[in-house]
């Protein structure tokens, strides 16, 4: 049995492919939401398309939408922006469409350039496209990404104390979305009666987290005395969709 990812774990892994690492032990669903959850965060500072990527990214975990939809956008939002966050591993041709380039005589104006770019290179770029089946990279990246959109002196010196506090704030979605302690394996499939399952699919669909303390109980008439399980749905606030509760009661993962 796996115990959930610790603060310690997080704190320990100081670059991209170690946090890959460790997310990849999760599933792809989780990662999505880890994604979306870390980019939420920074929302007021995340260029348009981006929030657009990332309510696609969330629409893609429930499954709303295919991959070369979700890719798609991630790949405008990647040309808009010029970042990488998106990008699997970036190859050389592909950091070459993020930056301005006289690709033909009509580029005579970003639009146009835009539009060309797409004419001939197709609307979704490889390394976008790779992304969305390697959640774990791109979660990682997000992490990172929503740091430095936030923080970009504290990005630049990560050994700081500022950088690390950050690094601990981002640790709470981690811990919403991939659980705590060993939670996830002692939940009792007896636990998950239809009220619970009612109860929890109606806070997931409608965002009511504060009805969380409700799931509490029907979980306790249920025959759950996790104070693990319990608390963190009695406790106030810091839930998103894709909250550990909410999903075991639910039944996905
Ligand atoms: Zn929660």
């Amino acid at each position: 049995m796996r115990l959930s990812m610790t603060l310690e774990d997080w704190l320990d892994c100081t670059d991209l492919d170690s946090r890959t690492l460790e997310f990849s032990l999760y599933s792809d669903r989780k990662l999505h939401r880890l994604t979306a959850a870390f980019l939420r965060r920074v929302w007021e500072v995340l260029p348009f398309h981006d929030q657009a990527a990332v309510e696609a990214t969330e629409e893609f975990a429930d499954g709303k939408i295919t991959a070369d939809e979700v890719g798609w956008i991630r790949s405008l939002a990647t040309r808009e922006s010029g970042e990488t966050v998106w990008l699997s591993r970036p190859s050389f041709d592909e950091y070459d469409l993020l930056y301005d380039f006289d690709c033909c005589p009509c580029c005579d104006g970003s639009r146009f350039r835009y539009e060309c770019r797409v004419a001939k290179q197709g609307g979704i770029m490889d390394g976008v496209r790779n992304g969305v089946e390697e959640p774990a990279c791109i979660a990682a990246q997000a992490a990172w990404h929503a740091l430095e959109l936030e923080h970009p002196h504290i990005a630049r010196h990560p050994e700081s104390m500022a950088a690390i506090w950050e690094v601990k704030s981002q640790f709470a979605a981690i811990r919403e979305i991939l659980g705590e302690g060993n939670a996830g394996e002692s939940f009792q499939a007896s636990w998950r009666t239809e009220t619970v399952r009612l109860i929890a699919r109606g806070i997931y669909r409608d965002r009511t987290f504060d009805q969380l303390p409700i799931l509490a109980d029907a979980l306790q008439e249920a025959g759950c005395e996790d104070e693990d399980i319990l608390w963190h749905c009695r406790r106030p606030g810091g839930h998103v969709r894709g909250c550990w509760v909410v999903d075991l009661a639910m039944g996905v993962s």
